[in-house]
């Protein structure tokens, strides 16, 4: 039986019981130690137990990985094949991620807390989905003969960039490195990535299923290992020509300053957020409230696009803030394996503390309307209850910071001015929603809300269809889209006179 809406939790414990840790640095398609002999634990923030120790790449395991990257680039296994040649490898990778859904939703559910019902219908689907759809769509780009007129043949071109560093983080594991991984390869470049410490077990498996689907060995490398190590050390490579980033702001500007000081590699940040949710009176509140809940509770809070603001009109104040402690009680979390539960764990104690220390200063900066408590569960005390504040100072921190947790802040406004000027207070601008039945209303907020992406009615709207990423703050670049091929691509102008 492979209807994983169907497994109990003794199903999902079981196949827990069963699998087998990937845990060496992937080079060359091979499994191999780190050269250090370093190891780090991977630790399931449900329960506190050790789930294996990972290799811990450093500096020397970067430098064999991109050497091998550089190698299967300049020979042209992969990056001279032909479009068609390189989506019938990436779709054969998308059908093997679909066989493999549980095994995959349940390293990420394991390795950072994560609902394993949500891992194995949003985020193992959803990976399967991304690599189909960019393989899908390489072979339907065309180039262009420049208008040059004459005895002249501009062609333009687009060609991969060489080797790509990818750097994630660890709330979707999968789907991060997927976003990356996906246009990446499509476009012909070979790739190293480094996984976050917190959750290095999917991608390793991800990159056995690569190897298997036929992606020649070198083409992707997966590192496991610590930011201030691994993920500096990519950063600064001299020989990678490009380093995308999914994380938070402040490694962001890291990685800015990484490619400044060593050989100016092209850097893409897709960074964090602080997103607003707009709620006009003459909105349909239940199902606000319902997407409300969805938008900061989904994923624990740990969301970059989570809604994390309410800004509420101050005529329907008191009814929201009663729907959304409604919604809240009913998401309190529990054991990740266990379908019936509506959160997990925060991804482990050290991100529960930050997140315990926000909610300490929410008390002391307004009034704490829900929630506000830890958990403590089997060994584990990484469960935050879901919590809202609300008569709020504009300044106070758990407004204005990203929390990452789930934590909601409501605030109220008289006027649409009022309520963008809230908004857009902020120095991150990734995605907003509003919700109204004024069509008219709806199109001219979003028109002034800064935000990568608005959703109208509905919340953190998303596809492959469409570009994700922010502004200001949030970072710069385009995941997904036909438009996330422009980061893994430069223009080639050949000329010819005749
Ligand atoms: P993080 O920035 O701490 O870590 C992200 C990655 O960077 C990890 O792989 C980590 O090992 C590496 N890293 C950490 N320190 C480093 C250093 N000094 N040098 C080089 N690499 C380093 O972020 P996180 O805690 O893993 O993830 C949470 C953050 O990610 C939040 O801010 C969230 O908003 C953001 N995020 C953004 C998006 C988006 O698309 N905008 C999506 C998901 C998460």
């Amino acid at each position: 039986m492979n209807d994983v809406t169907q497994f109990t939790r003794a199903d999902w414990q079981a196949r827990a019981a069963a699998l087998r840790f990937r845990n060496q640095i992937w080079i060359d398609g091979r499994a191999v130690p780190a050269a250090s002999g370093a190891r780090f634990e991977s630790v399931n923030p449900a329960t506190g137990a050790v789930l294996t120790d990972v290799a811990r790449g450093g500096a020397e395991d970067i430098d064999r990985a991109v050497a091998s990257a550089r190698r299967a680039f300049e020979d042209g296994r992969w990056s001279r094949k032909t479009p068609a040649e390189r989506k019938e490898v990436l779709l054969r990778l998308a059908a093997l991620i679909r066989e493999n859904v549980p095994e995959l939703a349940l390293l990420d559910s394991l390795d950072m807390g994560k609902l394993v019902k949500d891992a194995s219908t949003i985020d193992a689907p959803g990976s399967a989905h991304f690599f189909q759809w960019h393989a899908e769509a390489i072979d339907k780009i065309y180039d262009e003969i420049a208008p040059t007129g004459g005895r002249d043949l501009a062609m333009v071109r687009r060609v991969p960039l060489g080797v790509v560093g990818a750097v994630v983080p660890w709330n979707f594991p999968l789907d991060m490195a997927t976003w990356k991984l996906a246009p990446a390869l499509a476009t012909g470049n070979s790739v190293v990535l480094k996984p976050a410490e917190q959750s290095p077990l999917s991608a390793l498996r991800l990159a056995e299923l690569a190897a298997e689907a036929g992606l020649p060995d070198g083409v992707l490398n997966v590192v496991p290992g610590f930011g201030e190590d691994a993920g500096q050390a990519l950063g600064r490579h001299a020989d990678v020509d490009c380093l995308v980033f999914t994380g938070s702001t402040a490694v962001g500007k890291m990685f800015q300053r990484y490619a400044g000081e060593s050989n100016m590699k092209q850097v893409w940040l897709e960074t964090g957020g602080k997103s607003p949710n707009l709620i006009f009176p003459d909105a349909d509140l239940d199902a606000a409230a319902d997407m409300a809940a969805f938008g900061i509770f989904f994923n624990q809070g740990e969301v970059c696009s989570a809604n994390s603001r309410m800004l509420v009109h101050a005529s329907i104040a008191e009814e929201m803030i009663e729907r959304m402690a409604a919604r809240a009680a009913q998401a309190q979390p529990g054991d990740p394996l266990d379908p019936a539960s509506a959160m997990g764990p925060l991804v482990d104690r050290k991100h529960a503390d930050t997140v315990m220390g926000f909610i300490a200063s929410g008390k002391q900066a307004g009034r704490l309307v829900c929630g506000g408590e830890r958990i403590a569960r089997d060994a584990s005390d990484a469960y935050v209850q879901p919590t809202i504040f609300t008569d709020l100072r504009p300044d106070a921190r758990v407004v204005r910071e990203e929390i990452f947790g789930p934590v909601l802040t409501i605030q109220t406004f008289k006027t649409e001015d009022e309520a963008l000027a809230m908004a857009n207070d902020s120095p991150y601008a990734l995605a907003a929603s509003v919700w109204t039945r004024d069509l008219g209303r709806a199109l001219s907020v979003s028109d002034r809300l800064n935000a990568g992406t608005v959703s109208v009615n509905t919340v953190d709207a998303l596809s492959a269809m469409t570009p994700f990423g922010g502004m200001k703050q949030s970072g710069f670049g385009r995941d997904l889209s036909i438009h996330s091929f422009d980061k893994y691509s430069a223009l080639k102008t050949t000329w010819i006179k005749y």
